[in-house]
């Protein structure tokens, strides 16, 4: 096995595939309300992820849609996908958190967020959950740089991250943290250092992101001005395998690429065909005989990239 990937994990603890279903919770963002910033992310789309999900909908109806077809025996991941979701008072949190747990067969409650809006009162919540279901909080990291979080305008420092990271292990709440490979000025020792972080707060899941450009974003503005040059797909697939032999072999791999909503994709082309990209990743790391966190055992190959 070349690395952990989160099928892999879906069959061993649940005992098949889960299907997921993303719901949009109504939630916003500080980093575009103005509480830490506004604009939000450069390669921050308008609908703040999840482009897809019909938010005229209640949380409960997008739910009920996204069960339907379902067999008695199928398994479910709700993703509360779209901007911050802890970004809310805990009793309005609590309020939309319920409201998707409308059926047994619901086994994963997933919250995608910031560091920066996870506090005690949040974690405290979230914690409550984990007697009906598993829960994984979906943390935005995308590079332990704070030069290129300014960049981006991520709007918080690395070291609120690692807070954040180590109150959810405090309390058991296994955690994802997202990073993206391809952001503006970073080169593979940027990576190599964001990689280094995740370990060093041992989540459960890494989701690795391509970074590819947008329509209606400020990376998008930043590309037609010249100012922002997308990775080649060997550039990608090259750093994407590095980052896999450098984490820590137990980390589940819940992606390692992702792809632009369909129709808004600017650049690079290549990021639309998925599962070209896991493809050479896969061919990658064979060709190097190495495996996520072979560089943990001494074994690595790497002399490509200056
Ligand atoms: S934190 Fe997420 S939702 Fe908020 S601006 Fe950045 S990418 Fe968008």
């Amino acid at each position: 096995m070349l690395y952990n990937n989160l099928s892999g994990y879906l069959r061993e603890r649940y005992g098949k595939r889960l299907k997921k279903i993303c719901v949009d919770g109504g939630f916003t963002c500080p980093n575009r309300d103005g509480r830490c910033g506004v604009g939000g992310c450069i390669y921050c789309g308008e609908r703040g992820a999840g482009e897809h999900i019909n938010n005229t909908l209640s949380i409960t109806e997008q739910v009920r849609r996204g069960l339907e077809g379902g067999t008695e025996d199928d398994g479910f991941i709700v993703y509360f996908q779209n901007f911050t979701n802890t970004y809310a008072h805990v009793s309005i949190l609590k309020q939309r958190y319920s409201a998707a747990l409308i059926d047994s067969r619901i086994k994963v409650l997933a919250i995608g967020t910031r560091p920066d809006c996870i506090d005690e009162g949040v974690v405290r919540l979230i914690r409550s959950y984990m007697d009906r279901v598993d829960v994984w909080v979906e943390l935005g990291l995308q590079t332990s740089s704070d030069r290129t979080a300014g960049i981006i305008n991520r709007g918080y420092n690395t070291d609120v991250f690692t807070r954040a990271a180590t109150l959810l292990s405090e309390y058991g709440i296994p955690f994802v943290v997202h990073m993206i490979i391809g952001l503006p000025g970073e080169s593979y020792l940027d990576i190599d250092d964001t990689v280094e972080v995740i370990n060093s707060v041992y989540p459960s899941g890494v989701k690795i992101h391509g970074m590819y450009v947008m329509r209606g974003t400020v990376l998008a503005e930043m590309y037609e001005r010249g100012e922002y040059t997308p990775l080649t797909l060997d550039e990608y697939v090259t750093l994407a395998a590095r980052a896999i032999t450098r984490l820590r072999p137990n980390i589940v791999l819940h992606r390692i690429t992702g792809d632009c909503p369909k129709g808004l994709l600017v650049a690079p082309e290549w990021s639309a065909d998925k599962n070209r990209v896991i493809a050479l990743i896969n061919e990658k790391l064979t060709e190097w005989g190495a495996r996520q966190g072979s560089l943990t055992e001494g074994v690595f190959p790497w002399d490509t990239v200056e």
